[in-house]
Order: C-alpha cells, then sequence, then structure tokens
C-alpha cells in the first residue's frame, strides 16, 4: 500500500513540476512518520524514501535509535528549549525555530557536539495553521541575525502551515508570503534556500510557489493512528 500511495505523491509532484517548470530535483519529499511504528517506517525506506519528519522530541529520539540507515531525519514539531537535547543527535535539520532562546539553545548544544546544526524558522503565515511560529517582520529579521551570529547554527530556510482549507487562495497566500520573506531576507544579505511548505493537503500549491521540502504524512502512510491507539503504537515501536 505504501509503494502504491508513494507512487501516487510521486506522480502529482512530477504533473506539479512540469505545470510551473520546476525540476523534481529541486524538490525534498520528507515522509512525515510521527505516530507510525517502526515496521512500516522501515518499509518506506525501502521504497527509497531518504527524508523522515518527526514532530515529537522523545519520539525522534527513540526512534533514531531504533532506525538507522542513509537517511535524514528532520524534527518538524514545535521544539521546548528542555527538549533540545533529545533532537540533536539525529536531526540533520530542525524546521520550527521560532526564538532566539530557542536558537540559542540548539547552537549551545550543537557546540557541545562538535555539530553545524541546519535550522529553518517557523513563520505563521495564517491564524488558524498553528500556534506557533513568528509573524512579526522585526522579530524574523532578529531571529534570523541572531542563527547567522551563531557559530554552530546554519540558518538554511523558512518553514510554514497554511490552515487546513478548501480554499486555495487562503493557502496560496500563505506560500507566497513565506517565498517573498525569504527573497526579502535574502535581498538583506541572508543566503537561504529551503522553503519547507506542503503537506497532504496543499503540496502540490505548495510546489507552484516554490517549496523545496514538501513534509508529507497522509499521503504516503494513510491516516495516523489516533489516541490511545497511536500511544500503544509508539510504545510497542519504540520501548
Ligand atoms: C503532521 C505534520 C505534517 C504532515 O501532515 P499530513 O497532512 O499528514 O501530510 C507536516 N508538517 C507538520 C509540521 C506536521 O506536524
Amino acid at each position: 500500500m505504501i509503494a502504491e500511495n508513494l507512487n501516487k505523491v510521486e506522480d502529482k509532484i512530477a504533473e506539479s513540476c512540469i505545470k510551473c517548470g520546476r525540476n523534481r530535483s529541486e524538490i525534498r519529499l520528507i515522509a512525515v512518520s510521527k505516530t507510525q511504528p517502526v515496521e512500516i517506517i522501515k518499509e518506506v525506506l525501502n521504497t527509497g524514501i531518504n527524508n523522515l519528519g518527526e514532530n515529537k522530541a522523545q519520539e525522534l529520539r527513540d526512534k533514531s535509535e531504533l532506525i538507522t540507515g542513509d537517511f535524514n531525519w528532520h524534527f518538524i514539531g514545535h521544539l521546548q528549549t528542555n527538549k533540545v537535547k533529545y533532537v540533536i543527535k539525529a536531526a540533520e535539520f530542525i524546521h520550527a525555530v521560532d526564538s532566539i532562546k530557542l536558537a540559542e539553545e540548539i547552537n549551545r548544544k550543537s557546540k557541545e557536539m562538535n555539530k553545524n546544526q541546519k535550522v529553518l524558522l517557523e513563520i505563521k503565515t495564517s491564524d488558524e495553521a498553528t500556534k506557533f511560529g513568528l509573524a512579526n517582520e522585526k522579530e524574523i529579521f532578529e531571529v534570523a541575525q541572531f542563527c547567522k551570529n551563531s557559530s554552530n547554527l546554519n540558518l538554511v530556510g523558512l518553514m510554514t502551515m497554511a490552515p487546513f482549507t478548501d480554499d486555495e487562495s487562503v493557502i496560496r497566500n500563505c506560500f507566497i508570503e513565506l517565498r517573498e520573506l525569504k527573497e526579502k531576507l535574502n535581498k538583506n544579505g541572508f543566503a537561504i534556500s529551503e522553503l519547507s511548505m506542503g503537506m497532504t493537503n496543499d503540496y502540490t500549491i505548495a510546489i507552484e510557489e516554490g517549496a523545496t521540502m514538501l513534509r508529507i504524512g497522509t499521503a504516503i502512510f494513510g491516516d495516523r493512528p489516533t489516541g490511545r491507539q497511536a500511544e500503544f503504537i509508539n510504545n510497542a515501536g519504540t520501548k
């Protein structure tokens, strides 16, 4: 089933790339494996996926000890400073930096590990999609500058979530805002290349607006296990 799902996703990605004249190789597909058990994740890796996304710190830590190989982990969730220690070892990219305090802690822990940590800033482009993310432009520039000045941080991009809606123009505007913000930062001395945007509901629009990282869960794995079932699977898979 997963191979079939993945084929469908790849077909749609290819179609969108043709539509807007982009090259598939510019786009990284991150399979969002949160709540999924280890066996299923291994199955996905066998289909050639080489980027996995998790949004809970301990879940990433536990899974990264059980699943190893030639692929990258992405931490895509909201990160509290006291949990940075759980993700820093495994995460190639941390997508949702939304404060100087968090950037500071990531830098401190990266330094201890002698690691250069790739980070993205989470930008709040809508009020509904998430309560997290930077919304104020002055603040965005301050956090970006802080990252730039930090010895062990490498600011590579911006990330956003669009609201879950059928109104395509609302979604598109979020993605346009993110792209324009990237251009503005780059005009002001930053060198940011990644736009992490696009989920199951909206990834074709994200591609059209310049996404370089798609974070797709449901379209690849099917519906996520919920509630007690999810907890059970997590415990079974990671303990
Ligand atoms: C869960 C999640 C996704 C994937 O969502 P789907 O709708 O299942 O594709 C993407 N980004 C973030 C930050 C998530 O938490």
